[in-house]
């Protein structure tokens, strides 16, 4: 299994302790509490079940990358070389929900199948691109394409209608911690007023969570949820290093650290309380167009 890394050891642990999810000495005061030991203790990983919602079907593959490849792609490599890692670390019961069909009829079917098989976290895997008017055009292979490289960078969501949305929440705060530790970068586009009905509030700007409340697949799952953007296709550097295995693995290793910090973080009734977030910029009054994406 990979290692937690030093950097940013730190910012974890606060991450935990301000969800009450390390224990605290008999006096009161925290306990020095090693993220390793703590993994250690309290994580059952044969027991800690795992949805990985790959994004899309292949009938209505969303997104199309700068060189006219299908998100749905990305999502089902990347999403099976997470469920690789994560059963190499003994986490045996993840399993990959692939669904077929219509978009909207795929997210009803996805979310159905993941409440019916009861599961601790369910982390859907996309692909991000831009609004159309973003869009420029190139030649690639003898055909016209659309790119943009003004974004890269991943992005996680949450959904606050989630009736778990703050164990969602820490999940969403653990990866996105544990993909910086790995020098991976965030976009911060989305809280910018030109993406328009795309707008979100940055709920966390040290791990790059936004909210995003409206996401069938976030709302109506009845575990905590949580969607990965893993990173921006339509940018055409972004792409070459998305397809590669190299930024999969890496990728793949950052999740795999998230659920273990995230299953032995996890109480029989979840954490109390919201923990006070990192200076996020957040917005409390911005709230964001009242639509569903339809490609989501
Ligand atoms: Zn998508």
């Amino acid at each position: 299994m990979s290692h937690l890394r030093r950097l940013g050891t730190a910012a974890i642990l606060a991450v935990l302790l301000s969800h009450g999810a390390l224990r605290a000495a008999s006096d009161g005061t925290p306990a020095p509490v090693r993220p390793e030991a703590a993994k250690a203790a309290t994580c059952n990983r044969h027991n800690f079940r795992l949805i990985l919602d790959v994004g899309h079907t292949a009938e209505v593959p969303g997104a199309t990358s700068a060189r006219g490849a299908h998100e749905y792609d990305f999502n089902l490599r990347l999403a099976q070389a997470i469920k690789q890692k994560l059963v190499d670390d003994g986490f045996g019961r993840t399993a990959l929900l692939v669904t077929a069909g219509p978009a909207r009829l795929g997210l009803i079917k996805r979310v159905s199948l993941a409440n019916s098989a009861p599961a601790d976290l369910f982390l859907s895997i996309h692909h991000d691109s831009v609004p159309d008017s973003f869009l420029e055009t190139w030649e690639y292979d003898g055909k016209e394409s659309h790119f943009s490289d003004r974004f890269k960078g991943h992005s996680i969501f949450v959904s606050y209608d989630n009736p778990n949305h703050r164990t969602g929440l820490l999940f969403g705060r653990l990866l996105g911690l544990q993909l910086k530790e790995r020098g991976l970068v965030y976009t911060p586009h989305y809280t910018q007023p030109f993406m328009g009905r795309r707008q979100r509030v940055l709920v966390d700007a040290q791990a790059g969570v936004y909210r995003y409340d409206q996401l069938i697949v976030l709302r109506m799952t009845r575990m905590p949820a949580v969607l990965l953007e893993a990173g921006s296709i339509i940018n055409r550097d972004e792409e070459l290093a998305m397809a590669s295995p190299e930024r999969q693995a890496l990728i793949a290793e950052a999740v795999s650290d998230a659920v273990v910090l995230f299953c032995a973080a996890r109480t029989p009734h979840g954490p109390e309380r919201l923990p006070p977030l990192v200076a996020s910029g957040a917005k409390p009054t911005l709230q964001p167009a009242a639509q569903a994406n339809p490609h989501r």
